[in-house]
């Protein structure tokens, strides 16, 4: 007997451009996963700058029409004859999905699918992914640090920020970080860092200079979310042999190249996407070492249903004052 064939809600782009190219359609056929894969009912969805990119077709340009989003959490709902890690019924979270995760429902690769332990909710979940890989990939893979440097988060408040305070704190490091507003102030240090400073003061840069925890010496490591903008002032609050990991730029700058040969420093760009199988498996079992001692714990921030999709794009480039993930719930 032929199966029944089932419709679910899901994002669809049909062209590239501005947010309002997303339509969030009614009648998408639930995906069949093959044999190595995974159907994921979608409980929450992650939603990061990335996908504006793709959206606005300035980066990795996917075949149109496309579902976006890699970021998925939720429940099991079939699985191909070869999954062996997988059943029916698991709690599950995703960094990368076959048909697009802005939808009820998901195919994704059994090699891009983790179980999601029971203390984290899916909006949890959906939150791991690209900011905490991230994290984890800049700060121990690229700055190469160690217990006791100090570490800049320069934009904590967002996704990434967050995870890369969590992650620093967890891993021994002295660890300051920036927002813009109050709320993301308090945010930050009740998330990891030790000391928190406001992106819009004019002079935060001196103050992060001359603060006693940098003993005069400079910062060590800079993890920075917005290098068209901070990356020369960056240079210049470095220690010697500090390092600044490009996380997040959305422009060009002018810099002196002076200021990295005075001091032996390094600018180092990091993409989580160039992350090899072997990549992704050490930073899988470093993750899981915070789900389960508990360090790992993402902030969830504004929430959004899918057929907000168009707002949640304006918003994640253009709002200022983050507090955590931006998330859709399902
Ligand atoms: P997000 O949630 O939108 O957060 C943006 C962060 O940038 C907020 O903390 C924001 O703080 C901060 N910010 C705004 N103006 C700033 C300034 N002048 N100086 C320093 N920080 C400033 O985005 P996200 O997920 O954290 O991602 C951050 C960036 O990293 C994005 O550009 C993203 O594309 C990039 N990223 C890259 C990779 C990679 O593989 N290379 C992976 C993940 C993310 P306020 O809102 O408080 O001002």
């Amino acid at each position: 007997m032929a199966s029944v064939e089932r419709f679910m809600r899901a994002i669809r782009v049909s062209e590239f451009g501005k947010p309002e190219v997303m339509k969030l359609l009614t009648d998408v056929p639930v995906p069949s996963p093959k044999d190595d894969q995974v159907l994921i009912r979608v409980h929450a969805c992650g939603i990061n700058p990335l996908e504006t990119y793709i959206r606005a077709g300035v980066m990795m340009k996917p075949k149109l029409p496309y579902t976006p989003g890699t970021d998925a959490s939720g429940v099991v709902e079939e699985v191909g004859k070869d999954v062996k890690t997988f059943k029916k019924g698991d709690r599950v979270f995703t960094r990368d999905t076959i048909t697009g995760a802005y939808a009820e429902y998901t195919v994704a690769s059994e090699d891009t699918v983790y179980h999601l332990p029971e203390q984290l909710n899916f909006k949890q979940g959906a939150a791991i992914s690209i900011p905490y890989f991230t994290a984890y990939r800049a700060l121990c893979t690229f700055a190469r640090g160690k217990p006791g440097d100090l570490v800049l988060v320069h934009g904590a408040s967002g996704g990434t920020g967050i995870a890369c305070c969590q992650v620093a704190r967890a891993y021994g490091f002295k660890v300051f970080g920036t927002a813009s507003t109050t709320e993301g102030l308090n945010l930050i240090q009740k998330n990891g860092a030790h000391k928190a400073f406001n992106h819009k003061e004019k002079d935060y840069m001196e103050k992060i200079q001359v603060s006693e925890a940098a003993g005069g010496e400079g910062v060590n490591i800079i993890l920075e979310m917005l290098a068209n903008v901070n990356l020369s002032n960056d240079l210049k609050i470095l220690s010697y042999g500090g390092r600044v990991i490009v996380i997040g730029s959305r422009g060009t700058v002018e810099i002196n190249p002076k200021d990295t040969l005075y001091k032996d420093s390094s600018i180092i760009g990091m993409g989580l996407y160039n992350a090899t199988k072997d990549d992704w498996k050490e930073m899988a079992a470093a993750l899981y070492g915070g789900m389960e001692s508990g360090w790992l714990k993402p902030l969830i921030g504004p929430e959004y249903p899918l057929e907000k999709a168009p707002q949640a794009h304006e918003d994640i480039i253009d709002k200022s004052g983050a507090t955590g993930k931006m998330v859709f719930v399902l």
